[in-house]
């Protein structure tokens, strides 16, 4: 069952950092995020929990939750989901409240500057509601302060006016379900960590759960998909299902101006080629990192040096290019900073600096 409704809420001014998250991850896949990327990705959306490939244990803790509070006649506990972008926190968020036949409210973090933008929020929730915070992490503190009585008593204090006018008014909520999604879960503060019922992480997707998304999303395309394209897709798409359905959406291009009724392999490694992806899923700001951490001489580099070098936000190399880059282990990370590997170096074609081989024979 599809949510009744969802509405976007908070103000459009500072939701520049999950705008640019998703831009990127669209662009890995291509030179540039296109505008209806957004479209396209909310058509491949999962309808259910059936629908939502993997996660098996995320899902099912999930659906218990659910429930069981449907049961008692309640709305679940807060739900929180960690994990690097495009791994479906946002799809799980509108299945949650589809799943609860309630009415999905979204914003961001970053998008409540103010308290009264949440107290905004807060009062048009109706009871069972589903309010989604994305990227939690970024909310401002004097913000996420407001969500801690919302989350435990429904209610909320605004303080109108200052100094010696300064009177607060209590307000009554509706019990609402908040989903967070966080890509940093280690920097939400211990009392709001604790403030959610049900937590839940989600990690980077094998290979066959890949594969049976781009199955289904060419399936939803229209356009049919052989088996080793599938496979070829899936494997370099960093673990991730948003990167395998650009890939896709690329692919599909290139079979349509071909003339071909399907994806072939051959079409599929053409497209990821024209792509500048490479065998182990690395695309050019990889490289670009790899080739920067190279150059260092094995002398570990820190984060501002390495955005700097390559002209990209903290933030997105941490969240977006380094965890695949140690997963691969490309890279290590260290306390004075990060460093490339032997198989790092081997990875763009380099003679490894001495430390790099020896991170690697101590490892
Ligand atoms: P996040 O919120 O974690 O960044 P999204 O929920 O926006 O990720 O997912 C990105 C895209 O990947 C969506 O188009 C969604 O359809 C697809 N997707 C993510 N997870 C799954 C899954 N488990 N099964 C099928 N499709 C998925």
């Amino acid at each position: 069952m599809e949510s009744n409704a969802e509405e976007q809420t908070g103000s459009a001014a500072s939701v520049f950092h999950t705008e640019r998250l998703q831009e990127v991850l669209a662009g890995l896949a291509a030179s540039r995020a296109e505008p209806r990327e957004v479209e396209f990705e909310n058509s491949l959306r999962p309808r259910s929990f059936e629908e939502f490939v993997g996660q098996r244990q995320a899902v099912e803790n999930l659906r218990v939750a659910i429930r069981a509070a449907a049961a008692r006649g309640e709305s679940p506990d807060h739900v929180l989901l960690s994990g690097p972008p495009g791994l479906g926190k946002t799809s799980l968020a509108r299945l949650i409240a589809s799943e609860c036949g309630s009415t999905l409210h979204s914003t961001t973090g970053p998008a409540l500057e103010r308290a009264r933008d949440l107290v905004g929020i807060l009062t048009k929730l109706k009871r069972g509601d589903v309010l989604f915070i994305d990227e939690i992490h970024r909310t401002p503190v004097t913000v996420e302060e407001y969500l801690y009585s919302a989350m435990e008593d429904f209610s909320v204090e605004l303080t109108l006016d200052q100094g010696p006018d300064a009177r607060v008014l209590p307000l009554k909520l509706e019990r609402f379900v908040l989903v967070g999604a966080t890509t940093r879960e280690g920097l939400l503060s211990a009392p709001f960590r604790g403030r959610f019922g049900v937590l839940e992480r989600l990690a980077p997707y094998p290979d066959e759960d890949l594969i049976a998304i781009v199955v289904r999303s060419a399936r939803l395309l229209g356009m049919p998909i052989e088996a080793g394209a599938a496979q070829a897709l899936a494997a370099r798409s960093r673990g991730t299902p948003r990167v395998v359905n650009r890939f896709l959406r690329r692919a599909r291009d290139l079979a349509q101006v071909s003339g071909e009724a399907k994806v072939s392999s051959a079409t599929a490694l053409e497209a990821l080629r024209r792509m500048g992806v490479d065998e182990h899923g690395l695309e050019e700001l990889d490289r670009r990192i790899l080739h920067c951490l190279a150059r260092s001489a094995a002398r570990p580099i820190g984060l501002k040096t390495i955005a700097a070098a390559v002209g990209e936000a903290e933030d997105t190399i941490e969240d977006v290019f380094e965890p695949h880059l140690l997963r691969c282990g490309f890279i290590e990370r260290t306390s004075r900073g990060r460093v490339i590997t032997r198989s790092g170096c081997a990875a763009i074609g380099v003679e490894p600096p001495g430390a790099a081989a020896r991170a690697d024979l101590s490892a």
